[in-house]
C-alpha cells in the first residue's frame, strides 16, 4: 500500500482533544488506503519545560543526559496517539526512536540522522498494522545513547521517514495553514503562499522562520520528498496548505518571496586586533573549534596596524565564543584590546530567487530601513538573500516595513 507521512507539531497534540482531532485526520488517510507513519512532537510547551529543568539542575549539563530528558515529551504523545487510534479501531502502535531504530550521529542536542532501517515497521505493516506512530525529534547513537535532532527536529524526523519509506507525500500539520510571506504573528498582511521553492524555504528556515526546521528542507530537497505544510485546525481539503517544491514548478513569484527574522542573534566586536595576514584564521579557527556558528562578519579598515572585527553568532553561544577568544588571547595566538558582546540585536532578512536576475533589492531594503530611522549594524548577502543586523527593538517594525516595501501582500 502507498505510504503517507503525517507530522503533528506541538500545538496539534497539545491536549487529549487535539490528539483525537489529529487521529481523525489520520483515519481519513487510512480510509483512502494509505499505510500511515505519524510523527508526533511533544505537547506544546513541554520541551521548553524539560529544557528549563535541565538548565536548572545542571547549567553546564552533560549533553547525553540533556537528550535523555528533553526527548521524553515525544514518548508521551506517541503512546497517546497510538491509544487514540486503537480506540478508533485502527491497528496502530507507537515507536520510540531507538525502537525503529532511527540511527543518528553522536552530536547530542544537534544529532544528524544517519540511517532509518525500514524492516521493523514494514514487517508490522505487512501483518496488518495501518499506522506506525513514531516519536519525533529523537534517535539513538552508535554508542547506544538517546540523541535529539535540535529544536524543531520532528520536522526532520518526518521528512527522513518519508524518504526512507518512499512515501507519496510528507504532510506537516502545524498551527498555521501554510508558509507565509513572513511570520503571520508579526503582520496580518502576511500572505499564504501556495507554493515555495526548496531553496527559498531553506533560506527562510535557516534565517529564522521556524515553521520548518532547516535540516528537514535540506533532506526534502535532496531526496525529492513532496513536502506540504498545512493546518491541523482547518477542514481537510486536497489543495490546502503550502507545497514546498522545485523552482520549475512555480510559474510566478515576486522578486522577494519572504521576510524572515531571528531574535536570537548577538553581535560580537573584537576591538583593536592586529591587522595582519592570518588574523581572520586566528579568530575564527578557535571559534569553529568551540562549536560557535558564526554567521555575518565585517572587518573595519585598519589604522596603525590595528583593526576591529565584528561577527554575529546565536545568543546562546556568546559565552562559548568569549571563552574561546579569551583562551586564544591567553595563549598568545591572538592579540586584542577588548571583546564587546551586544545581545540586543536581531537579524532581518529578505529572501527570493528573483534576486538572482533583478538588481536594486538591496538598495530598496536599505532605503526602507533608513526611512524608518533604523540603523543597520551588519550586512550579509548571498545570491538569494540579504540579511541585516539591527537593534532588536526595531525588529517587528523592520519586518512590517519591508513586507510593505516589497509589496508581499500582493501576489505578482
Ligand atoms: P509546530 O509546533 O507545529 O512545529 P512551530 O511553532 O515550530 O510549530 O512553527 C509554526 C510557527 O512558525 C507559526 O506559528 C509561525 O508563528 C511561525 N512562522 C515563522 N515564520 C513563518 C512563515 N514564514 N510562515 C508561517 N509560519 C511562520
Ligand atoms: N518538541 C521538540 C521541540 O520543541 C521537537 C519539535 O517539536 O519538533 O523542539
Ligand atoms: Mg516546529
Amino acid at each position: 500500500m502507498p505510504v503517507l507521512v503525517m507530522k503533528f507539531g506541538g500545538t496539534s497534540v497539545a491536549t487529549l482533544d487535539r490528539i483525537k482531532r489529529a487521529a481523525k485526520r489520520v483515519a481519513l488517510e487510512v480510509a483512502k488506503g494509505y499505510d500511515v507513519i505519524v510523527i508526533v512532537s511533544a505537547m506544546s510547551g513541554k520541551t521548553n519545560e524539560l529544557v528549563g529543568w535541565v538548565n536548572e539542575t545542571s547549567p553546564l549539563y552533560d549533553a547525553r543526559e540533556y537528550d535523555a530528558v528533553v526527548s521524553s515529551g515525544e514518548n508521551v504523545t506517541a503512546g497517546l496517539m497510538a491509544l487514540t487510534l486503537q480506540e478508533m479501531d485502527i491497528p496502530a502502535r507507537s515507536w520510540q526512536g531507538w525502537q525503529v531504530p532511527l540511527i543518528t550521529s553522536s552530536a547530542h542536542a544537534a544529532a544528524r540522522i544517519e540511517d532509518i532501517p525500514n524492516d521493523n515497521i514494514n514487517a508490522k505493516f505487512a501483518e496488518g498494522m495501518r499506522v506506525a506512530v513514531v516519536a519525533g525529534f529523537q534517535g539513538i547513537s552508535k554508542e547506544g545513547r538517546i540523541t535529539t535532532l535540535g529544536r524543531g527536529g520532528s520536522d526532520t524526523t518526518a521528512v527522513a521517514f518519508a524518504a526512507a519509506f518512499d512515501a507519496e507525500r510528507c504532510d506537516i500539520y502545524t498551527d498555521v495553514d501554510g508558509v507565509y510571506t513572513t511570520d503571520p504573528r508579526i503582520t496580518d498582511k502576511a500572505r499564504k503562499l501556495d507554493k515555495i521553492s526548496f531553496e527559498e524555504m531553506l533560506e527562510l528556515a535557516s534565517l529564522g522562520a521556524k515553521v520548518l526546521q532547516t535540516r528537514s528542507v535540506e533532506l526534502a530537497m535532496r531526496y525529492h520528498v513532496k513536502l506540504r505544510v498545512l493546518s491541523s485546525f482547518e477542514e481537510p481539503s486536497d489543495n490546502a496548505g503550502t507545497l514546498v517544491c522545485d523552482e520549475e514548478e512555480i510559474m510566478e513569484s515576486n522578486v522577494v518571496s519572504g521576510i524572515a527574522y531571528s531574535r536570537d542573534e548577538a553581535k560580537m566586536t573584537l576591538v583593536s586586533v592586529e591587522d595582519r595576514p592570518g588574523i581572520a584564521a586566528a579568530i575564527f579557527a578557535p571559534l569553529s573549534e568551540a562549536g560557535v556558528n558564526v554567521d555575518m562578519i565585517i572587518q573595519n579598515i585598519g589604522e596603525d596596524g590595528l583593526t576591529d572585527m565584528t561577527f554575529s553568532c546565536p545568543t546562546d553561544q556568546v559565552l562559548r565564543a568569549q571563552k574561546a577568544l579569551d583562551a586564544a588571547k591567553d595563549s598568545g595566538a591572538l592579540v586584542f584590546q577588548e571583546l564587546i558582546a551586544d545581545t540586543n540585536v536581531a537579524k532581518v532578512s529578505a529572501v527570493g530567487i528573483g534576486m538572482r536576475s533583478q538588481s536594486g533589492v538591496a538598495a530598496k531594503m536599505f532605503q526602507t530601513l533608513s526611512d524608518e530611522g533604523i540603523n543597520i549594524k551588519v550586512i550579509a548577502t548571498s545570491e538569494i538573500k540579504i540579511s541585516v543586523l539591527i537593534d532588536r527593538k526595531y525588529m517587528e517594525l523592520a519586518v512590517q516595513a519591508l513586507h510593505d516595501a516589497f509589496e508581499l501582500e500582493k501576489a505578482s
